[in-house]
């Protein structure tokens, strides 16, 4: 095993953002101011990990284009051993509007994204299995994420699961292949209702009575570790009884940092990774341990603009807050 190491699998993009008063209606123009920056979930996590202080590799797919060379000089930068399959697709692209309320409407290209596969995933079979956790999300096709989570479970790699965009579907084995999930509430709703028909509203998560919480993570991933996150109001933990992580209680909540948020872009990414790094390198630590330092990571991440480009350096999360 390579201690410490975590292997991300998913997405890169090249963000668009377009920042206007209210958001274009069908036939309107508009002018706005225009930023772009790197983004994906995949890659917004990798950067958190290795930001965070764990060796990462990226497993993508990327275009033989200006966004491609955009990602390897940045996985350059931070260190990332970066795993690309050369696609003759565009690189993977989003079109984001903010309006002055913070609100966004958001385009994805996948292009080169949709062209990860299980067998470029299985050409790195060596890494996954060698690694101490693999982090996934659902930006990519579900074949190739599944086939990651399978490698790292047969392993006995961590494999975390993190269920996102909402409107993606997760297949019922993908589910029993991770041994964490990470929804947010959305996520966590969309889950319920599509596994287990249970009609809970987003909105009340957050609100929710603890053992009403808990019972439902248990019925969602009963052999696993579920941490609901749950914005500005921190997150939620459930353990299977029978794996507490070090920790002394099976659920328990985690308030957020209070700081001064600018931007919550990429606040779940960097959570995400921030998690998985922490995990990975002190896995004799408890996971509350782990679910404090993201907590306080993902945080920090909103003070600045960006999805990847806000992941602060662990340096700069200990010098804040200790
Ligand atoms: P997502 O971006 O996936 O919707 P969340 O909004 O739930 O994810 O945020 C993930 C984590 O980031 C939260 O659990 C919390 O710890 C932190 N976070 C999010 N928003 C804020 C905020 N406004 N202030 C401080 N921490 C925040």
């Amino acid at each position: 095993m390579s201690p410490g190491r975590v292997v991300v699998v998913g997405s890169f993009n090249v963000d668009h953002v377009w920042t206007c008063a209210c958001l274009p209606r069908p036939g309107e123009t508009l002018a706005g101011e225009y930023h772009t920056g790197p983004g994906g979930k995949g890659f917004n996590q990798a950067t958190a990990t290795a930001r965070a202080g764990a060796a990462t590799s990226f497993v993508c797919a990327l275009g033989d284009d200006i966004g491609g060379q955009l990602a390897r000089a940045l996985a350059v930068a931070d260190g990332i051993d970066l795993r690309d399959l050369r696609s003759d697709a565009p690189t993977g692209t989003a079109g984001i509007y903010v309006d002055a309320q913070g609100r966004n409407s958001i385009v994805i290209g996948p292009g080169a994204n949709a062209a990860l596969s299980p067998a470029f995933v299985e050409a790195q079979r060596a890494l996954l299995a060698g690694a101490a956790a693999v982090l996934v999300q659902l930006e990519s096709p579900g074949d190739a994420i599944a086939h990651a989570l399978r490698i790292a479970h047969e392993a006995g790699a961590l494999a975390v699961l993190n269920p996102a965009p909402a409107n993606a579907t997760v297949a019922g084995d993908l589910l029993a292949l991770a041994a964490a999930i990470t929804p947010n509430e959305t996520e966590f709703s969309g889950l319920l209702a599509r596994h287990h028909s249970e009609d809970i509203a987003a909105d009340s998560v957050a609100g929710m009575d603890d053992a009403r919480l808990h019972a439902l993570c248990r019925r969602l991933l009963p052999h696993g570790s579920v941490v609901v996150t749950l914005g500005a109001a921190g997150c939620f933990v459930s353990h299977a009884a029978s794996l507490l992580r070090g920790d002394t209680h099976p659920h328990y909540r985690v308030a957020a940092q209070r700081v001064r948020t600018i931007d919550t872009t990429g606040a779940g990414d960097a959570f995400n990774g921030a998690l998985v790094a922490a995990l990975a390198t002190a896995a004799s630590r408890p996971f509350a341990d782990a679910v404090g330092f993201a907590t306080r990571y993902a945080a920090l991440s909103t003070e600045h603009a960006g999805a990847a480009a806000s992941m602060p350096q662990r340096a700069d999360v200990v010098a804040r807050f200790g």
